[in-house]
């Protein structure tokens, strides 16, 4: 496995791969099993897989957690050579010295959800994406469901702006207590990761109530009461359209919808999602909470 640093080593070496297919699994590193998931993905999937390591400035405001950021790039490199990798790119800066000049700007899908309270940050999230598919070229990225919202986004800027990248999903891999694995759970302290799982707890239940035959708005209700009960407050709690990212306030069976969760447990920013008709993994980690 090699670790590369430089733009310009990366591009010679990945010159000697013409006739490979070459997978990419961009990362902000701090690296579990949901990241690994996809990095098995890309191994099936593809020749060579190249994963990147870049806690990207651009899609963080002032106010949130990129210094803090966890960066164990030794324990990264080490899952990486574990997985079979064959190459992290892990640069220090993507940007120009100066600033970046021109960038990508999404609009449409970043109005709710997630873009809703964090202003440019899918901006920051398009633009980065585009420099490392322009820097890599690769035949297939690789992202995972549990963050919905920037996948449909990366979906619509690779259709949008014809380029030539199939892009994979990957399943959200959870704890067994249904937790959605994330970076950020790390900041989680014992009272707190308790707390969390609730996520889990009220997307699951609001599916319930949909599938008992409840409306989606008293589907939700529940939601916010359970929620309540455990006292935490959520940014949102939402079924929208897995295409439009638009809410639903009914379930019209044309579009697939999907119940997204936001909240602040402790320290921690947590996003969760599942589709509104459950999948058998679900099942399993429902069955054993
Ligand atoms: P991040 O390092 O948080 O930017 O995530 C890098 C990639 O891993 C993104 O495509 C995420 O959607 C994906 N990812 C993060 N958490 C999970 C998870 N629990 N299961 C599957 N994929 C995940």
């Amino acid at each position: 496995m090699k670790i590369i640093r430089s733009i310009a080593e990366l591009q010679l070496e990945l010159g000697n791969y013409t006739l490979e297919q070459i997978g990419l699994v961009p990362t902000m590193g701090c690296l579990h099993e949901g990241h690994l998931s996809l990095i098995r993905k890309a191994k099936l999937l593809s020749d060579i897989v190249v994963v990147s390591i870049y806690v990207n400035p651009l899609q963080f405001a002032a106010h949130e957690d990129l210094d803090s950021y966890p960066k164990p790039f030794a324990d990264d490199a080490e899952l990486c050579l574990q997985e079979g990798v064959d190459i992290i790119f892990h640069p220090t800066n993507l940007y120009p010295e100066q600033g970046i000049a021109v960038g990508l700007h999404v609009q449409q899908l970043n109005q709710q959800l997630c873009g809703a309270s964090r202003l440019g940050h899918f901006d920051g999230v398009a633009t980065v994406v585009c420099i490392l598919l322009n820097i890599i070229r690769p035949s297939l990225a690789i992202f995972g469901e549990k963050d919905f919202q920037q996948l449909s986004i990366i979906r619509r800027m690779v259709s949008d702006l014809y380029m030539p990248i199939e892009i994979i999903t990957g399943e959200t891999i959870r704890e067994t207590d249904g937790l959605a694995k994330s970076s950020r759970n790390r900041y989680l302290n014992a009272l707190a990761r308790k707390k969390a799982s609730h996520l889990f707890g009220c997307l699951t239940l609001v599916r319930e109530k949909v599938t008992q035959g409840l409306s989606i708005p008293d589907a939700l209700s529940a939601g916010l009461f359970y929620l309540q009960q455990q006292d935490i407050q959520p940014e949102y709690l939402s079924i929208c359209s897995e295409h439009t990212l638009q809410p639903a306030n009914q379930f019209i069976g044309v579009t697939p919808l999907r119940i997204f969760i936001a909240a602040n447990i402790g320290s921690a920013r947590l996003i969760d999602n599942i589709p509104l008709y459950s999948t058998n993994k679900e099942k399993e980690i429902k069955s054993c909470v």
